[in-house]
């Protein structure tokens, strides 16, 4: 008699669940109920509020002259290309290989995407991008660091002066990231961050803008609804650079409140240290996938400084079947697998094919990468023991084939 086999390990573990906020933000954050001053403009004599607060800290923590906070990352997108004058009409260069806000921020101002092709390595293709911009005329470039991978910026930075591009870091995915030594989102003019639950600091739902340009800067504090209060900012240009935009500048209302600014300035300060757990929790799932046939990870560029908040990878020559098999068989051994290639978009994933507001654009390079790429979560809520399970998980079900 032989004894049965050992019921397959499953994993119990949630995707979804972040961290609880800690006590001192949920301090900050009673504190703000308790005197009742939630709108940003709201401020008892020689009150700074915690959102001109929040501004100035993440200026300091990118480098950045300027900082505004907004209501969410897609309002700060929006807000980017408005600062920027993008017209309705206008084209908008982005990779095809980003979240559905991105297309969605560039629609929302009447402009219109045009999608670059992305590499295997999951960043923007520099030739693709040199050649839409020159077909398109496009002036600006919203460039998404999706999922964290970061391109050459000294290589796409010289090729977007080369087109005469300005761009717009989506760093919804890189917060606390840099790459040689410079934040992510401090290449560009613009760079722009999200708070919500699922990026690096959970305020909720909330945005971040940082760039360098007085008047660019200017004209996103009065977009964002700062009526003529703007000198209570901290980390807003000086009132001077209002002077001929204040009357100018159209009201479109997306401010940060005190309540979600009070529950992310303790965060900011943590931000370093979670992003190292991040990495270390990403290594070791690459580590137990190292040697597991058919695997294919992306590499990191050079002087590139991600934050792994999630873990992606390949399948080379897997069919779509195959695939599909595979995400149900992780599944029942409860490892949520997101697949890029699925012919439906699900929860948070979806693919340009399904932005079908837009023109259908040709993207043979992208489509064939996003075919077999597999993508899954990493909360901070995960131990490295869940990590390893899951990673024994994934192998044998790779295995399985
Ligand atoms: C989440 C996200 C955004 C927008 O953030 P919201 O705060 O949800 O509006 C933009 N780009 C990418 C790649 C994202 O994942």
């Amino acid at each position: 008699m032989t004894a049965p086999a050992a019921p397959a390990p499953r994993f119990t573990g949630s995707f979804t669940q972040q961290e609880p906020l800690p006590d001192d933000a949920i301090a900050a954050a009673l504190e703000v109920m308790r005197h009742g001053r939630l709108h940003r403009y709201n401020l008892a004599p020689g009150e700074a509020g915690e959102t001109a607060l929040l501004e100035e800290d993440f200026a300091a923590f990118t480098g950045a002259r300027y900082c505004l906070a907004v209501a969410s990352g897609g309002y700060a997108l929006a807000c980017a290309l408005r600062a920027l004058g993008v017209a309705p009409g206008a084209p908008v260069l982005t990779n095809a290989f980003t979240l559905a806000p991105v297309p969605g921020a560039i629609v929302s101002v009447g402009a219109h995407p045009i999608l670059v092709e992305i590499t295997e390595d999951l960043v923007i293709d520099l030739h693709d991008l040199a050649q839409k911009a020159r077909a398109s005329g496009a002036r600006v470039l919203m460039l998404s660091h999706m999922r964290g991978h970061i391109a050459d910026m000294g290589a796409l930075m010289a090729c977007a002066q080369a087109l005469g591009l300005q761009v717009i870091e989506d760093c919804a995915h890189t917060m606390g990231a840099s790459f040689a030594g410079v934040a992510s989102g401090r290449h560009g003019v613009l760079g722009c961050y999200s708070t919500q639950t699922y990026k690096h600091m959970n305020s909720g739902e909330g945005g971040l803008i940082v760039g360098d340009d007085p008047q660019i800067m200017a004209r996103a504090v009065l977009l964002s609804g700062s009526y003529m209060l703007y000198p209570r900012h901290r980390a807003a240009p000086p009132p001077e650079a209002f002077a001929d935009l204040r009357l100018e500048t159209p009201n479109v209302s997306g401010r940060m409140d005190n309540l979600r600014a009070a529950l992310l300035r303790p965060q900011l300060a943590r931000l370093p240290a979670r992003a190292a757990r991040w990495n270390a929790l990403h290594d070791r799932l690459a580590a137990g996938l190292r040697d597991v046939a058919g695997v294919a990870l992306a590499r990191s560029a050079a002087r590139a400084a991600p934050v792994r908040s999630s873990f992606q990878f390949r399948l080379p020559g897997w069919s779509g079947d195959r695939i599909a098999a595979l995400v149900a068989r992780a599944a029942e051994r409860g490892v949520e697998l997101k697949w890029f290639g699925a012919p439906v978009p699900q929860g948070f994933t979806s693919t340009h094919a399904s932005w079908r507001y837009l023109p259908p654009q040709a993207l043979p390079r992208t489509d064939a990468v996003l075919a077999t790429l597999l993508d899954l979560r990493l909360p901070l809520t995960f131990s490295e023991g869940d990590v390893d399970l899951i990673a024994r998980i994934l192998a044998e079900e790779i295995a399985r084939g």
